[in-house]
């Protein structure tokens, strides 16, 4: 652990995780590689794992899928989830036929630390005083030359598509400052030159908490032009869920708002792109970071719940539409398979896959 970070205890500080993806990189050089894809406000590396067998090959016939953790600062958990699809990527890689499958057959991007500026001043706060509540990145709003309160922009508001819409604040100071332009964040910049770079055909964004998956759109209440297959995509990531269902729903159904990765990646770049908002919440309202985290002991409980639903969209880079199929056998059957009460034979049979080398985690 790097001091300057503090400690996160069983939580990945921004310096761990990276140490942990470029030790995964190191390990499995012939499916992985890092790559720097921008640096933040304070010139701290962006970094990228790019996960597929013959991983130095771009190659145009596998497709790409980008999966984003802690876009958010103080949503840590997300960065353990980002960090759960790796390690299951790359240690079920030659030994599980489903994920040997995908990482043969697609080229998968992960960003475990979108925003490292906030990841460290979270970190650090936690360090000092057992509590958090940073949201943006750190641009100096207020030019004091130090990182202070006040300053920051909500990267999840600083995206082009429906840029300065409702749900966004246009005040330098306010959780969801969306910043003086879009993309004016050297972090949202890093992620769109990386999608602009390539051809993603899904993704997931991870954040904390409530409980839900997320599809687009968030600065409209009016439907997506591809509503039917989002929300299809995200129901079928819910009964993936091993251990607990999140409720699927069109961002608007949470809160509207503007300037989301999510719409940008959808409307401008025709990703299917998907938000977890992972956890359903601590109860502690007097600490922020609680509230979005949960214990660390529990950490592998929600990453388990989360990344064989999240690796439902490379599953169906190949053809998206296949998820419409899926989702109007199962509702044909009656709704939500309830994995509690039966086996993975049983499931798979239910929605009609192949139960040789096909596995979730339990
Ligand atoms: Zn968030």
């Amino acid at each position: 652990m790097d001091i300057r970070d503090g400690n996160l205890g069983a939580y990945h500080t921004y310096e761990e995780a990276m140490e942990e993806i470029e030790r995964v990189a190191a390990e499995h050089p012939d499916i992985a590689r890092i790559e720097t894809i921008g640096y933040s406000t304070y010139g701290r590396p962006i970094k990228a794992i790019k996960i597929s067998k013959d991983v130095d090959v771009e190659d145009p016939d596998k497709p790409e899928v980008l999966y984003m953790g802690q876009t958010h600062a103080r949503e840590v958990i997300s960065a353990e989830v980002s960090l759960g699809v790796i390690d299951r990527l790359v240690d079920g890689y030659g030994t599980d036929d489903y994920v040997t499958g995908l990482v043969d057959s697609r080229q998968i991007w992960v960003v475990p630390v979108v925003n490292p500026d906030g990841a460290v001043q979270v970190a650090k706060e936690v360090t000092e005083t057992g509590d958090s509540s940073w949201r943006g990145n750190c641009r100096d709003n207020n030019g004091s030359g130090t990182v202070d309160s006040g300053d920051g922009v909500d990267l999840n508001r600083n995206f082009g598509r429906g840029w300065g819409g409702s749900g966004s604040s246009g005040s330098p100071g306010s959780q969801t400052y969306r910043g003086p332009a879009p993309f004016s964040e050297p972090e949202t910049a890093a992620i769109k030159d990386l999608v602009d770079k390539h051809d993603f055909v899904t993704s997931v964004s991870f954040h904390s908490y409530s409980g839900l998956i997320l599809y687009p759109t968030a600065y409209t209440n009016d439907p997506a032009e591809d509503h039917d297959l989002l929300k299809s995509i995200a129901e079928n990531m819910r009964d993936r869920q091993p251990h607990e269902k999140y409720v699927a729903q069109k961002c608007t159904d949470l809160y509207v708002a503007s300037g989301i990765s999510d719409d940008w990646l959808y409307e401008d770049k025709g990703v299917m792109a998907f938000t977890f908002e992972i956890y359903k919440g601590g109860s502690g309202w007097w600490n922020t970071f609680k509230r979005f985290n949960p214990p660390e002991e529990d950490i592998q409980y929600h990453v388990d719940n989360n990344v064989g639903a999240a690796l439902y969209a490379a599953e169906i880079a190949d053809d998206p539409s296949q998820a419409l199929t899926e989702r109007a056998e199962r509702d044909a059957k009656g709704g939500p398979f309830d994995r509690s009460v039966s086996t993975y034979e049983d499931f798979a049979e239910y929605i009609g896959h192949e139960t040789e080398g096909y596995d979730v985690p339990a």
